[in-house]
C-alpha cells in the first residue's frame, strides 16, 4: 500500500451536545473512488466538511493531501486552511455558481484571483475543461440559462481548474431531473478513470456499484462498515447495511 492521501483518525464533531460524527477512522489510497451511502442525518455531509476544513472538528486527526486539517482535536488556522482547500475540491448538491458571471468566468475565478494565473492561460485552461464535461459551447453563457445537469458540469469543471488532488462530491445529482443525472456521472465516471481521487455521498446505488473501490456506510455518526461494493451490495455483515439498502430498493 502507497501513502493514503486522505488519513483520518478518531475523527469527533459535535453540533451542541448532539455527537454527529463517533471516533471516525478511514483512509483513502490515491486514485481510489469511494462512495459513501447511510441514512439521511447520518453524518456523510459533516464527514465531507471536516475533510476541507469547513467544519470544526473537535478530536481526532485528518491529514488531507499532506496537508493537516485537524491534528490531536486542534483546528488548523485558516491561512493554512486556504492551502488545503486550494487542492481538493467540492461539488454541492446545489451547484452554487456565480450567477452574475458567465460560465468561462466562473471557472477561471479562482486560478486567476487564488492563484494568479494570467487571463489568457486561464482561459484556455477553462475551455478545456469545458470540453472535457461536453460544455465548450456554453463558455460565454450565464448560468441561468444552463440545465441543472449543465450547471453541475459546470460547476465539476470550476472545481477541476484548481488542479485538485482530491474531490469531494456530496450528492451531485439528488436536486436533477431523473433524466439529467446520467450526464453528471458519466463525467464523475470519467474523472475516475483518470486516476482522481474521490469521495462521493450518493444515493446512486448503480453508480457505487459500477464505479467505487469502495463503499462506506455510515449511521449515527459512525462507519458501520466499509468494503467493495461487491461485498456491500451482495454480503453485506451489518443488519444495519441490510436494512439500509432494503430501503434503496
Ligand atoms: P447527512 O449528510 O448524512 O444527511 P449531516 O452530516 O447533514 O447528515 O447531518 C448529521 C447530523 O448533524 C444531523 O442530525 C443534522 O441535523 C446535524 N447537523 C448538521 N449540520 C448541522 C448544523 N450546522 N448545526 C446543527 N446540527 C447540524
Ligand atoms: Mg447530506
Amino acid at each position: 500500500m502507497s501513502q493514503p492521501i486522505v488519513e483520518i483518525k478518531g475523527l469527533q464533531k459535535s453540533f451542541g451536545s448532539h455527537v454527529v460524527l463517533k471516533n471516525i477512522d478511514f483512509s483513502v489510497q490515491p486514485s481510489q473512488v469511494v462512495v459513501i451511502i447511510g441514512p439521511s442525518g447520518s453524518g456523510k455531509s459533516t464527514f465531507l466538511r471536516c475533510l476541507n476544513g469547513l467544519e470544526t472538528a473537535e478530536g481526532g486527526t485528518v491529514v488531507v493531501s499532506g496537508h493537516p486539517v485537524v491534528e490531536g482535536g486542534r483546528m488548523m488556522p485558516e491561512t493554512k486552511l486556504d492551502a488545503l482547500r486550494a487542492e481538493v475540491g467540492m461539488v454541492f448538491q446545489s451547484f452554487n455558481l456565480f450567477p452574475h458571471l458567465s460560465v468561462l468566468d466562473n471557472i477561471t475565478l479562482a486560478p486567476t484571483c487564488l492563484r494568479g494565473v494570467p487571463r489568457k492561460e486561464a482561459q484556455e485552461q477553462g475551455l478545456r475543461l469545458l470540453k472535457k464535461v461536453g460544455l465548450e459551447h456554453k463558455a460565454k453563457d450565464f448560468p441561468g440559462t444552463l440545465s441543472g445537469g449543465q450547471k453541475q458540469r459546470v460547476a465539476i469543471a470550476r472545481a477541476l481548474a484548481m488542479d485538485p488532488k482530491v474531490m469531494l462530491f456530496d450528492e451531485p445529482t439528488s436536486a436533477l431531473d431523473p433524466e439529467l443525472v446520467g450526464e453528471v456521472l458519466q463525467v464523475m465516471k470519467d474523472l475516475a478513470a483518470e486516476g482522481m481521487t474521490m469521495l462521493i455521498v450518493t444515493h446512486e446505488m448503480g453508480f457505487a456499484r459500477e464505479v467505487a473501490d469502495v463503499v462506506v456506510v455510515m449511521d449515527h455518526g459512525s462507519i458501520v462498515e466499509s468494503g467493495p461494493p461487491s461485498a456491500i451490495f451482495t454480503a453485506p455483515r451489518e443488519a444495519r447495511t441490510r436494512s439500509f439498502l432494503q430501503t434503496m430498493l
